[in-house]
């Protein structure tokens, strides 16, 4: 069988990155296979024990053959309730299903759903995920029965942000960096399997101690502020006297005003991360300069001054969303933790923060996401790996200055 590798396109390449796409990697199922398709390869290799070196052989092909046909099969039970034995029934999200849209089906309010699932954000549900439904609780025949505007009532007004994740690569001032961004950061994707073995910051060895003394990293944090996650994510920082930047959300921050003055008056910076966290290069140019300039006023009004710092939801650095930015004096910061994204929660948060710690370069960003219990339950974690290791978590000025 031929390798399918960067560079190749047709119809075999389409296959491959419709594969990786229903497996839940972000592709642009176009043909072509570039940096982005070589990156959800080797994620996909990573995530399968095999060689991750980003071109597709037989073993790989097969992978993503198993994985597709795994994925199909659940969809079979996808779109009603399924039996969850005795507890109640289990609901697997649909493709592009919203939470609200499920609270209508089955007839239970968006809050419900969110707290027995431990979903912070009512937009992190991703195909495939099993939701727990209650028990005693009716599926609803009706999709317009009342109880539908209450639960779209707790949505919060932003678009789908599941299925973001794991591709967008690097830190990216303008879209023609991009590309050398890319290539700068495949060797870290290529490095995960030796990074497995090797001795990582914190184990008990004596000699992995202070692997990366010195080193400067910016940790970040998109999509809050949220009333419950964000107080803890501040909680832990202030124990570490660590400070980070904020990603917000333009319409999260009306909601909860307080929380972005206390990120202020902890001495963090705020950055904006749109207002309503929309996919901002398809927008036309009016509704795309509202988003950037919206959230830049909200900040503005809250905090007195105006953020300096910008983060496109979905990665999404189109020159024409980096010219917006440049317009309203922001500088666009993308993320160096590519190969450890933290949405989809990791599996094994241990090797998570083993993995990331051991690929940390100077100058490096870290991206976490708030409204994840499960990122704020490894933060004091992945503080205390960094501290082991011997790195100074900077102000991302400090980080951009560093490596620009
Ligand atoms: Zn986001």
């Amino acid at each position: 069988m031929p390798l399918v590798k960067k560079g190749d396109t047709g119809p075999e390449v389409r296959e491959i990155q419709r594969m990786l796409s229903e497996s839940g990697l972000r592709v642009t199922v176009d043909g072509k296979f570039g940096d982005r398709t070589e990156a959800a390869i080797k994620l996909f290799q990573k995530r399968n024990g095999l060689i991750s070196d980003g071109v597709v052989g037989p073993k790989t092909k097969a992978a993503l053959q198993r994985e597709t046909k795994k994925r199909a099969s659940s969809d079979l039970s996808s779109g009603s309730p399924s039996s969850a034995g005795k507890g109640g029934t289990f609901y697997v999200v649909k493709k592009n299903e919203t939470l609200s849209e499920i609270s209508r089906k089955v007839g239970v309010p968006t809050t419900l759903l969110s707290k027995i699932n431990g979903i912070q954000n009512p937009n992190f549900v991703r195909e495939g995920q099993k939701l727990k439904i209650p028990e005693g609780s009716m599926p609803d025949k009706t999709p317009n029965a009342a109880g539908s505007k209450g639960a779209a009532d707790v949505q919060p007004p932003t678009s789908e942000i599941n299925n973001l994740r794991s591709l967008e690569v690097g830190r990216i001032y303008t879209p023609e960096q991009l590309k050398g961004m890319l290539e700068a950061l495949a060797p870290v994707a290529g490095s995960l399997s030796i990074s497995r073995g090797s001795p990582v910051p914190g184990s008990r060895s004596d000699d992995s101690k202070k692997l990366k003394q010195g080193l400067r990293v910016a940790l970040t944090f998109d999509d809050g502020p949220f009333s419950v996650t964000t107080p803890v994510i501040l909680d832990t920082l202030k124990q570490n006297g660590s400070s980070a930047t904020f990603f917000i959300v333009g319409s999260m921050a009306v909601q909860h005003p307080d929380l972005v003055r206390r990120i202020i008056s902890e001495g963090h910076i705020l950055g904006n991360h749109s207002y309503s966290h929309s996919a901002l290069r398809g927008l036309s140019p009016k509704d795309l300069y509202n988003e950037v300039r919206r959230a830049n006023a909200i900040i503005q009004n809250l905090t007195g001054s105006s953020p300096k710092f910008f983060r496109p939801p979905y990665g999404d650095f189109g020159k024409n969303v980096i010219d917006v930015a440049a317009s309203h004096d922001l500088t666009a910061v993308a993320w160096s933790n590519v190969a450890f994204n933290d949405y989809p929660p990791p599996e094994d948060p241990e090797e998570f923060i083993r993995g990331l710690t051991a690929s940390l370069t100077d100058g490096y960003t870290i991206m976490l996401h708030d409204g994840l219990w499960s990122t704020v339950n490894l933060l004091p974690k992945l503080m205390k790996s960094l501290k082991n290791a011997g790195v100074k978590i900077v102000p991302l000025s400090e980080v951009l200055d560093a490596t620009s």
